[in-house]
């Protein structure tokens, strides 16, 4: 569509078509009172579902790679992937597509503790108590995280579920909570679903508590199919959007390749969007939501808000998750699953808390999937693959070349920064290709933040010993499995993953109910422009390990809420669309 052909006038501008800004544009364009959207988008709508369904291999996510200041201008990896920023830590950059990193992201959905004491940065109460009563409930739902998929009642999972419950009973797990003190599955929350969780208990061994179903992993995927050959859907929020515009209500116009390069602001609020298409004037009732990711939307806000005194903390307070990734190969002995011909697949989660004196609790969880080919066709392994939370291409092959006995474990682990280090987003003075001052990310961690990644990779090597139940395993380094030995696992290098790749940075415009201490306030109103919004990570102000898309959803949802209220309709103002 050409921007010169949008002639109503928008109640909302959202910028950036990615994992929130296009649910948002969705939410919004609803009836009953649907509202009249503008949707600006970077990229283009050229595919609709998450890369691994059905698998588009050419399509993962490209290597990182590191941007210092005044490095030439170099597109990460071709296609969709381009890195705007510079940093000292090496980064992939953004999915510049309608759907954004939607399209890529694993969907594995740990369920975030938001009222926590002992925070350096608290949520809002009434803002967590909402999200947690009624927002992370509809987010949930949203994601599909309380449909139950064929992962959770097969062999493979119940043996390694009943390992780690054996482990947690002895205490063997250092640091890991006890199952009472894991949250609820989101299948079992959704109490209306009554039916729904029957059928889960009924599948459940029958030894076993129904309280072990916490150790499930909450997956954004939707089963499709008959139980024997089910075909599993990751949430992509390109393909909530492509609904709602098959639906056609007339109200909500999309405007792809159309990057935003700076918001103009006059008294206090925007008044116009520069764009590579022209100048979108921005109507006085008009609102004007910003969902292009972090680091992007907070280099828009500094551009906007720059000798503000009342924005001198955007970008500050940037923080990320310190995450480590263990794979190794496990034999299934005599003794181990009963899965027809050693085949099956399993996704778990495990909750933990590091304690230090005189310091906020550091939270941490490891997320455990595993799969075995057993003696399956190369056809039927690929599908397995497929459908196994957390793969990449390099795995596949590995499932391909698996021994009919092996087991194939990732334990993916992530824990939370401390907050100590200065991490920030600022602009520096040098340009981008579109004439915009171009975003500089520290990210870095402190002295405790490595004294977390040191238990947290203790604590994974203790996990993979659980899981092996004694047994001696192998572990991927350098793209191939190594005989260990029995204790030693992988080095940092091989295991950390660097600040910059998590795609989880959060804080820079973090919301808040004291203005002295929080750049948006509880809606995620910037609080130095009155029709600016944020959605997404940016203004979370503080999260535990668990990943930001459950509870980005939930906040995009309640900004959908509030926003509806804050249209004001039957005003006269009128799109100029300069310069077009
Ligand atoms: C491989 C991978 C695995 C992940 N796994 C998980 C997981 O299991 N669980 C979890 O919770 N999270 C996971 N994440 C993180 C999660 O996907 C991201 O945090 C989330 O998708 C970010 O959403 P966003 O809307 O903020 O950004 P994006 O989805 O990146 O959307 C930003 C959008 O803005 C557009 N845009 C950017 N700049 C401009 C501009 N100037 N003008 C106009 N448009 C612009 C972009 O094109 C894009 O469409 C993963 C991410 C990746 C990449």
């Amino acid at each position: 569509m050409s921007l010169g052909s949008i002639v109503r006038t928008p109640e909302v501008i959202v910028i950036g078509a990615g994992t929130f800004g296009a649910v948002l544009a969705s939410l919004l364009d609803r009836p009953p009172n649907g509202l009249r959207v503008l949707l600006l988008e970077s990229g283009f709508l050229e595919r609709t579902e998450h890369i691994q369904n059905p698998p588009a291999l050419d399509m993962t996510v490209p290597p990182p790679f590191l941007k210092p200041s005044g490095a030439e201008d170099t597109s990460n990896g071709g296609g969709w992937w381009r890195l705007p920023w510079c940093s000292d830590s090496p980064s992939h950059g953004l999915a510049y597509c309608v759907g954004g990193r939607s399209l890529f992201w694993g969907a594995s959905c740990i369920w975030p503790t938001l009222d926590r004491d002992n925070t350096r940065h608290p949520w809002p109460t009434q803002v967590a108590q909402e999200l947690n009563t009624r927002y992370l409930p509809a987010a949930a739902e949203l994601l599909g995280l309380t449909q139950l998929w064929p992962h959770f009642t097969g062999q493979l999972n119940t043996l390694l579920r009943g390992r780690l419950l054996a482990a947690m009973s002895t205490h063997h797990l250092s640091g890991v909570e006890t199952l009472d003190r894991h949250p609820e599955h989101p299948a079992a929350q959704a109490t209306r679903q009554v039916k729904q969780i029957r059928r889960v208990r009924r599948a459940m061994d029958s030894n076993a508590n129904h309280l072990a179903l916490r150790l499930h992993l909450p997956m954004a995927i939707e089963v499709r199919g008959d139980t024997d050959d089910p075909q599993l859907l990751r949430f992509s929020s390109a393909a909530v959007l492509a609904e709602q515009l098959r639906d056609a209500t007339d109200n909500l116009d999309l405007v792809p390749g159309c990057h935003v390069i700076r918001l103009w602001t006059k008294n206090g609020r925007v008044t116009a969007i520069e764009t590579t298409r022209g100048l979108i004037a921005v109507p006085v009732r008009t609102l004007v939501v910003l969902a292009a990711g972090t680091i992007e939307s907070t280099r828009l806000v500094l551009d906007a808000t720059a000798g503000n005194p009342s924005a001198a903390l955007v970008g500050r307070g940037l923080t990320t998750h310190l995450r480590s990734n263990l794979t190794v190969r496990l034999s299934l002995s005599a003794e181990g699953c009963k899965c027809p011909g050693g085949s099956g697949a399993a996704a778990l989660q495990l909750r933990g808390i590091r304690r230090e004196p005189r310091r906020p609790d550091i939270r941490f969880h490891h997320q455990i999937t595993a799969y075995g080919v057993g003696s399956l066709p190369d056809e039927e392994a690929k599908r397995l693959w497929v459908n196994t939370p957390r793969t990449d291409v390099e795995s596949l092959d590995h499932a391909l070349r698996t021994n009919p006995r092996d087991l194939v474990v990732t334990v993916a682990s992530a824990a939370e920064m401390s907050g100590d280090s200065e991490n920030s987003v600022t602009l520096l003075d040098e340009h981008d290709e579109f004439g915009a001052r171009r975003a500089n990310v520290r990210l870095a961690p402190s002295a405790v933040d490595m004294r977390t990644w040191d238990a947290l990779d203790d604590s994974a090597d203790a996990t993979v010993a659980v899981l092996a139940s004694g047994h001696p395993y192998e572990v991927l380094r350098a793209g191939r499995f190594t005989a260990t030995g029995g204790s030693t696992t992988t080095g940092p290098e091989e295991r950390r993953e660097p600040l910059g790749c998590g795609h989880h940075e959060m804080g820079t415009l973090r919301m808040g109910q004291d203005p002295r201490d929080s750049v948006t306030d509880s809606n995620g109103r910037i609080r130095a422009l009155s029709n600016l919004y944020i959605v997404g990570p940016a203004i979370f102000p503080a999260l535990d390990s668990a990943g930001p898309v459950l509870p980005g959803i939930a906040l995009t949802l309640r900004l959908a809420d509030h926003l509806r209220h804050a249209v004001s309709r039957g005003g006269k103002s009128h799109v100029r669309q300069a310069n077009l």
